[in-house]
């Protein structure tokens, strides 16, 4: 007989009232107390703007671009997802309004459509359908947000989508989810229904009933609103769950459990599951709140007014902070600043350690190297991600290496020392979407480097996401003058690139310091693969550092002299 084929149950979440509040925080802390009960668990982000993918996208409107190991840049809600789930994210993962059309237009075009009007409904949705039924094989669960609010008017076919899916599957199969805001209105001194009594009201126009609102809120929500909410929205009280602010994002699937939202889920959806076992967030959390001493760390970036550029970056600093029982404190200075500045270290003065992370542009890279070069002399903990590598190469080469025009041809393409350039595969690039080097790559440490040590092994593979490499055939003199390449990726693209000097083949990855107590960069993008629950070798090696130096800097507070 044929193995019964399982029944994946689906969860639709919506968004209403206002953006950022939290939607997808709310999906991924669903998809953790869900595997909690044992339950295999994927999930999914459907982008309404047609856009193919957020690759191209400016990070001020967008957010950051998470890179999955396939190599796909998606939405940073894929981001959370991983972290508050072991759910691996991949291309088919993330799915846009852009996508959709693409390939439903590119059938028509090829003349599947056998003359027949091509339409939003059934094509678009079908296709739509296709694509969340594809992804959601083989698991138990499966957690779909629609990205945008309702009312949005490129959102609608998604929408359409999950209201038929609800009426394929059958009620015991398909839950939606409508996250709301309450607003707090101190005039009125009360926490207002209105909002979210609308956006309901818009949900039910085009046939979606919520089954669960959960409203987010920056105050309690007393018994009486629920049941406003309740009665205004009809669903039960019990299905009206308060999501109200709280200081770490990872306290969400515990507070989430104690509402009883896994219990109100597994009910309508007859899921038959033990208990969630929720001691590994439970011990987060305990930890996150007790942590003692603060270290403050300074990312000197271009996007900084805008947190959520760096979301995993700001996320993997935490994670280092909860592996080391400290706190860690985000110091966001914008490159530019340090361009102008007279006196650099008085702008980095306080930060017990320095992180340049990825960018592109030529703009704040001087600043940075101003960093950096502030972070090698002064011996302050040192970790630069991606374009962070490209510039301490650029640093060392100039400042320890007498090779003043030292640069990347990203920046100057008339170097006379183009220490960072492109490989020929990536002169030929003329289309921007989805052409650089992306995606999982292994790559191979120097056996009791810091690298090394930290990760504790020697074979690792981490995410990229770049167009630039370290020009190998420039390196003798760096190599020289002490810089150590930790790191190195041997792969097919590494076979058509000069040997290192000390005759290895590969692409640097990973670079390093001795005689410092922390200065180490990876070409790679650490930052996507840490984990509330497994943070990252790098980041807890950097916090570590960092929380030695700012110890000696309280021990001391004069400084050295
Ligand atoms: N701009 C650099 C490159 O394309 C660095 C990219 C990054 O930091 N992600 O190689």
């Amino acid at each position: 007989m044929a193995p019964r084929r399982r029944q994946t149950k689906f969860i639709f979440v919506t968004g209403g009232v206002v953006s950022s509040i939290g939607k997808g925080i709310s999906a991924a802390s669903i998809a953790a107390i869900m595997e909690a009960r044992g339950l295999k668990v994927t999930l999914m982000k459907l982008d309404p703007y047609l856009n193919v993918d957020p690759g191209t996208m400016n990070p001020f409107q967008h957010g950051e671009v998470f890179v999955t190991d396939d190599g796909a840049e998606t939405d940073l809600d894929l981001g959370h997802y991983e972290r508050f789930s072991s759910a691996v994210m991949t291309h088919h993962n993330n799915v846009t309004s852009g996508q959709i059309y693409w390939s439903v237009l590119e059938r028509e075009r090829r003349g599947d459509y056998l003359g027949g009007t091509v339409q939003v409904i059934p094509h678009i949705t079908d296709e739509i359908k296709v694509r969340i039924l594809k992804i959601a094989e083989g698991t138990d669960l499966c957690i779909v947000e629609v990205g945008g609010t309702v009312g949005d008017i490129e959102s609608q076919p998604f929408l359409e989508a999950i209201r038929q899916m609800r009426l394929d599957l059958g009620r015991e199969n398909a839950l939606f989810v409508h996250v709301t805001y309450v607003p707090y209105i101190r005039t009125a001194g009360e926490l207002k229904t209105k909002p979210t009594q609308h956006s309901v009201m818009s949900l039910r126009e085009i046939g979606v009933q919520p089954d669960i609102i959960i409203c987010r809120s920056e105050r309690p929500m007393p018994p009486e609103v629920k049941r406003k909410i309740s009665l205004f929205c009809n669903v039960p009280p019990e299905n009206v769950v308060a999501a109200v602010d709280v200081p770490s994002v990872y306290e969400i699937p515990v507070a989430f459990a104690e509402e009883g939202l896994d219990q109100r889920i597994t009910d309508q959806l007859n899921i038959w599951a033990r208990e969630a076992n929720l001691a590994d967030w439970k011990r987060i959390v305990e930890r996150i709140r007790n942590a003692k001493p603060e270290v403050t760390i300074a990312i000197v970036g271009k996007y900084v007014d805008l947190v959520e550029s760096y979301k995993s970056l700001n996320e993997a600093l935490l994670h280092g902070g909860i592996a080391n029982a400290c706190k860690v404190k985000l110091r966001f200075i914008e490159a530019e600043d340090l361009e102008k500045a007279e006196d650099c270290a008085a702008l980095l003065s306080g930060a017990d350690g320095i992180l340049i992370p990825g960018g592109f542009g030529t703009r704040g890279t001087e600043g940075k190297i101003r960093a950096i070069t502030c972070a090698r002399t002064q011996k302050v903990p040192f970790l630069g991600i991606c374009l962070g590598l490209q510039l301490a190469t650029i640093e060392f080469a100039r400042h320890v290496c007498g090779k003043d025009d030292a640069n990347s041809t990203e920046f100057n393409e008339h170097s006379a020392y183009p220490i960072v350039d492109l490989l020929p595969e990536q002169r030929g690039v003329t289309q921007m979407g989805a052409t650089m080097r992306l995606g999982a790559h292994p790559c191979e440490l120097l056996e009791g480097s810091l690298a090394g040590r930290l990760y504790g092994g020697t074979a690792i593979s981490e995410r990229h996401r770049h167009r630039y490499e370290v020009s190998n055939d420039l390196l003798k003199p760096l190599v020289d003058g002490g810089l150590i390449v930790s790191g190195i990726h041997t792969g097919d693209r590494a076979a058509s690139s000069p040997a290192l000097p000390d005759g290895r083949q590969g692409l640097v990855e990973v670079i390093e310091l001795a005689n410092h107590p922390f200065f180490l960069a990876s070409q790679f993008h650490p930052e996507y693969k840490s984990r509330p629950r497994d943070p990252h070798p790098l980041f807890k090696g950097f916090i570590q550092a960092a929380l030695a130096y700012r110890n000696a800097r309280v021990a001391n507070p004069g400084g050295k002299e």
